[in-house]
């Protein structure tokens, strides 16, 4: 029986696209093989992956100045490729540093380049998002990368930069759980395995205007242009197909809009609870609240245990907060139903009944 999985990533898919994936996975439609075992230059997989992007363009809002890649390596892997293709050596870019990936990201781009860190949350554990008022943004920035979500923390941008440079954004933990004001942005990248799909195949939106600043003698793999100009090289076939069937069951749903409200409805019920009493403490600061990843904690550190170990009996599972952060997480991205956000909560209120 499938549980309630509230895992921060590889997260939970909607359980419409596994059946579907299941259904078809030793044959798919008039193939004789899986989409798995055929080539990525089939008529099949090249049908998949239009539809995939697509359904992206539609979603988004994308017009044709976009480029939509299926890459592989990560969100790590964006780290450094961002810079080498973008950061010049004698360049300046700007990071604001919220969390965990951030600093991975700072510590990439400065083999490449200089880099002006504008602000950080590190003094606070990462407990906030520091306001944009406070930023030091260096003048004549290649760009400015920011996190949109901090998948450890729990931590979200409530709105998007409005610096005068291309944004560049790690959109890993909350990639098409809202809009993104699309012109601020040079590039936007995300592992699939939170939001989207499995693991395997990373997202990236390139502006055709940003990509041309790119540095010119770059390694053939490494260059985003060479993946925008044509099918380079195997892509992450069975991860890109699946990703087509969760934008194709986001699209259903009613797109963007639709699954806004229901983030919203899940998080208003999730942090109305945490609130309630001061049994559970938030660990993120109020105005910084991820809609994607709610982290607090109970009186004590063997309560957080218990409370894990009760909640995994009750098939409530993957509630265990990051290894360094400890606490819980629960992670409700898009294909997180809202029962299980209620299953949860009801959970809270029996824990706290016995416990508190
Ligand atoms: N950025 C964010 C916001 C993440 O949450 C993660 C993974 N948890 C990463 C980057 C790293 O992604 P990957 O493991 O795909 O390299």
């Amino acid at each position: 029986m499938r549980g309630h999985n509230f895992s921060a990533g590889p997260g939970t898919l909607p359980t419409a696209v596994m059946e579907a994936v299941r259904d078809e996975l030793l044959e798919y439609p008039n193939t004789g093989a899986s989409i798995i075992e055929i080539s990525h230059r089939s008529p099949q997989y090249t049908a998949v992956a239009a539809s995939a992007r697509a359904l992206l363009r539609k979603l988004l809002g994308l017009g044709e100045e976009w480029h939509i890649l299926f890459l592989q390596g990560g969100a790590s892997t964006q780290f450094y490729q961002v810079a080498h293709n973008f950061l010049p050596s004698d360049g300046v870019a700007t990071y604001v540093n919220t969390g965990n990936w951030s600093t991975k990201a700072i510590a990439e781009a400065r083999r490449y380049g200089g880099v002006q860190v504008a602000a950080s949350s590190e003094d606070a554990q990462f407990s906030y998002i520091p306001s944009e008022a406070s930023w030091d943004v260096a003048e004549g920035s290649v760009y400015l990368h920011y996190t949109s979500n901090n998948t450890i923390f729990g931590t979200q941008y409530r709105s998007e930069p409005t610096v005068s440079m291309p944004l560049v954004c790690d959109a890993s933990s909350d990639f098409l759980s809202r809009p993104l004001d699309l012109d601020r942005y040079g590039l936007i990248y995300a592992g699939a395995q939170k939001n989207i799909g499995p693991a395997g195949a990373t997202v990236v939106l390139v502006r055709d205007d940003f990509l041309q600043t790119r540095r010119p003698d770059l390694p053939t793999m490494m260059d985003y242009g060479t993946h925008a100009a044509k099918l380079f090289n195997t892509p992450p076939v069975f991860a890109v197909y699946m990703v087509e069937k969760v934008l194709r069951w986001l699209d259903d749903l009613g797109g963007i809009p639709a699954i806004q409200a229901v983030n919203q409805q899940k998080a208003d019920l999730l942090y109305g609870r945490i609130d309630r009493t001061d049994f559970y403490s938030s660990t993120a600061r109020a105005d910084s609240r991820s809609l994607m990843n709610v982290t607090f904690r109970l009186p004590s550190p063997e309560l957080d245990a218990q409370f894990i170990a009760e909640a995994k009996a009750n098939d409530l599972l993957n509630l265990k907060g990051y290894r360094t952060v400890g606490g819980i997480r629960a992670s409700i991205y898009n294909a997180c139903p809202l029962a299980a956000v209620e299953a949860l909560v009801s959970f809270m209120d029996d824990f706290e009944a016995a416990n508190g």
